[in-house]
């Protein structure tokens, strides 16, 4: 058994790191209060090379594995997580397309994807149907040798900012069977966007995209009519774990932060880290957290070794940003008043990782998962 990362994945984890430390994390409170990211920040992330993750080298991506995918979306994540969504997008979509795509789509769409000109987000939730995707109602009505899409999409991360959406549309019966995933151009009159109110990450701005009568042709599908859903469900399964990482980047910032914190503050003649009451707490969550990276580096690597590895992304989704959680508060208790501050990173991460908990499946979609692998269909819930 190795726990070791390759000398090339820890490479990259570096730069990006720095990356994230220098580039990211000093404008995350800006940003976060101006519910924008600043208009030089995608063209950063894209001369990183951060669309092109999961794109071939013969589409000018870079290839690069699930566990790679992971370290660089925690690092972005500990400097600023509303900065990783549209990585994670890319890294979702772009595995999607990759897989399901035909030649000519893929030469089309995916080099602009991993070059960032443009910038995708996935249009699946829609206001009566979250967990409940497979009867989603969105239709595409048959319009000459395409379609037209009309119905409401909400939730949708990055939204806002854009270029394309694969977007889930019924063009057959009730159910699963029936939907079929289209790659679009969003910038249309016939498109209309709304920003939510969000509680955390409030940067990628998280939108509701109104669709009337949107005109999709016939080489705008992806995989072919009713196979959207698969699909989709494929791509969730390691798409899970890379937001488990985003979750427990972010608490790994507060937690080290937090170990800072309990050298230097004095309270009673001595460090607060000397009082147990202090100390130990954050030791559990230390744990917790190491913990949870395993189990969730362990889903990408067996990902990446062509493994079964739907129960263990699942079990990361449903886990991780719960440990996150528990852990990024711990560091916020320890900094005492100024922890409540939105001077300080701590409060913003706790709220950005709420939305983790939710994002790609809530904690209840996912461990149905993991008990319809365990227990089997017929049994499970
Ligand atoms: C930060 C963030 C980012 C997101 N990004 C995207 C995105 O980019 N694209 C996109 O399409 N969507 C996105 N979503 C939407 C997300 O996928 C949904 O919120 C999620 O699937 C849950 O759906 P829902 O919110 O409609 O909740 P509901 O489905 O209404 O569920 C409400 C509650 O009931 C529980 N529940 C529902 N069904 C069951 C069941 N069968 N058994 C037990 N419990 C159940 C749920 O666990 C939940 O707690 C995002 C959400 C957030 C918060």
């Amino acid at each position: 058994m190795h726990f070791e990362f390759t000398a090339d994945q820890l490479e990259l984890a570096k730069r990006v790191q720095a990356f994230a430390q220098e580039q990211v994390a000093p404008g995350a409170a800006a940003r976060d209060q101006a519910s924008q990211y600043e208009e030089k920040l995608l063209p950063a992330m894209a001369a990183e090379g951060l669309f092109g993750l999961r794109i071939g080298t013969e589409y000018g991506g870079t290839d690069r594995d699930a566990v790679t995918t992971g370290l660089v979306l925690e690092e972005l994540a500990a400097g600023d997580v509303a900065v990783g969504y549209p990585v994670l997008n890319a890294a979702l979509i772009g595995g999607v397309l990759h897989a399901n795509a035909n030649q000519t789509q893929k030469t089309s769409w995916l080099p602009p994807i991993a070059a960032g000109e443009a910038i995708v987000a996935l249009c699946l939730t829609e206001p009566e149907h979250g967990t409940d995707a497979a009867h989603i109602q969105m239709t595409a009505e048959p319009d000459g040798d395409g379609w037209r899409l009309t119905g409401e999409k909400t939730s949708i991360m990055i939204g806002a900012y854009a270029t394309h959406g694969l977007i889930f549309a019924r063009t057959g019966d009730e159910g699963a069977t029936g939907i079929t995933a289209f790659y679009a151009a969003l910038d249309d009159p016939r498109v209309t966007r709304t920003s939510m109110n969000d509680l955390g990450s409030r940067a990628a701005r998280r939108s509701r995209l109104v669709f009337d009568g949107l005109p999709v042709g016939a080489g705008e599908v992806v995989g072919g009519p009713g196979l959207g859903f698969v699909q989709v469900m494929r791509g969730f399964d390691y798409s899970r774990a890379l937001i488990s990482l985003m979750a427990l980047g972010a608490a790994g910032a507060s937690l080290r932060e937090a170990y800072e914190r309990a050298g230097s503050r004095q309270a009673f003649g001595q460090p607060i880290g000397k009082f147990q009451g202090v100390s130990f707490p954050l030791a559990e969550q230390a744990t917790l957290v190491h913990a949870a990276r395993l189990l969730t580096y362990e889903a990408l690597w067996r990902n990446d070794a062509g493994l079964r590895h739907r129960a263990e992304a699942n079990m990361a989704k449903w886990w991780a940003p719960k440990v996150a959680m528990e852990a990024a508060n711990q560091a916020l208790i320890t900094f005492g008043h100024e922890g409540y501050s939105e001077d300080a990173p701590l409060a913003r991460r706790l709220r950005d990782i709420i939305g983790l908990q939710l994002a790609d499946g809530t904690e209840n979609a996912t461990k149905l998962v993991v008990t319809r692998e365990l227990l089997g269909r017929d049994s499970a819930p």
